[in-house]
């Protein structure tokens, strides 16, 4: 792919944010309550959604704790030369207690798991420490959030051990359990080959076929590699109605880039799967900004981004210091 990796790493994210916005109306209506709506244009909760969790708060454009923590991390990348777990966890606490890195000016949607990690964090913790690490705490938080993570392994050529150990690392400051970990690097080494080019169905089978044993349990390996081997026949009655397990979001990004030929219809596909609507169509957003370009993102939707130029600048300073 002839993409710069700043042109990469802005379309990665303005996709991650663009997708965030446009899933928070929706987020955790059901299947089929979002069935009986038309998606279009980029609403608020406000007066298009009205059955929205979010009430009458949230307006349009307003992207989410995803992408809070994605650019709480690209911000500390770039303040400290290097990721820096210490300063990655502070960054998340002035988010959520400072509302810094918001795209109001306060924070919205914590998981239980990140609010443990940083409850962890504020008694004292060391950053590393902070994770969660039992079978319960695999929610979807930090697959939402590994994204700078994985665009740092990507460019840097990391080898897959190493990818494992960075991915993991990243992934424990708020989610240590394997399988969060394991699923943080499936999304990378699948963003690996979809920035050298590869077509989503190849990009899949090559990523299944990477040597986990180099780092991860037999056991948790046995439990997710037949999840996603058989993704390509996956019917949107397969995905979990509540898909907050990291699993079940993992499947959801995947079912929408394999059935979509756009940005537009890939976000759209993420909604319909309904439930963790904005998480889903986020993760969806950034693979699909790479396959597709931020200029194919619809022009209303982009124009009505919060925040849209800082997003950008945060790109450009991220990866002048990561690759
Ligand atoms: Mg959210």
């Amino acid at each position: 792919m002839l993409t710069s990796r700043k042109d990469i790493t802005m379309n990665a994210l303005l996709g991650f944010a663009v997708g965030d916005a446009y899933g928070v109306p929706y987020e955790f209506l059901t299947r089929e309550q979002i069935s009986h709506l038309t998606l279009g244009d980029m609403v608020g909760c406000e007066s298009d959604a009205p059955l929205s969790y979010w009430g009458s708060r949230i307006p349009a454009g307003a992207w989410s704790d995803d992408t809070s923590m994605i650019v709480a991390s690209m911000d500390s990348v770039v303040r400290k030369g290097h990721f820096d777990s210490d300063d990655i966890m502070k960054s998340f606490i002035n988010w959520w207690y400072h509302g810094q890195y918001t795209s109001l000016s306060y924070p919205f949607g914590l998981g239980g798991t990140v609010a443990h990690a940083l409850d962890h964090y504020q008694s004292g913790y060391a950053a590393d420490q902070c994770g969660m690490d039992s079978f319960y705490d695999n929610g979807n938080g930090s697959l939402m959030r590994i994204l700078p993570y994985s665009l740092y392994c990507i460019f840097n050529d990391f080898d897959f051990k190493k990818t494992c150990e960075v991915i993991s690392k990243g992934s424990s400051l708020t989610h240590a359990h394997e399988i969060s970990q394991m699923c943080c690097v499936i999304y990378t080494e699948l963003l690996r080959r979809i920035i050298n080019g590869y077509d989503i169905h190849r990009a899949i089978l090559v990523t299944m076929r990477c040597p986990y044993q180099l780092y991860f349990s037999k056991e948790v390996i046995d439990q997710l590699r037949p999840e996603f081997e058989d993704v390509h026949g996956l019917k949107m009655e397969d995905l979990a109605d509540e898909n907050g397990y990291v699993v079940e979001t993992l499947k959801g990004v995947i079912y929408s880039l394999l059935h979509s030929h756009n940005y537009e219809e890939a976000i759209k596909i993420a909604v319909t799967i309904g439930y963790d609507t904005d998480t889903v169509a986020g993760i969806t957003g950034a693979v699909a900004g790479v396959i597709y370009g931020a200029s194919s993102i619809p022009e209303q939707w982009l124009n009505t981004l919060k925040r849209k130029e800082y997003l950008e600048k945060l790109a450009d300073d991220f990866v002048k210091v990561i690759a």
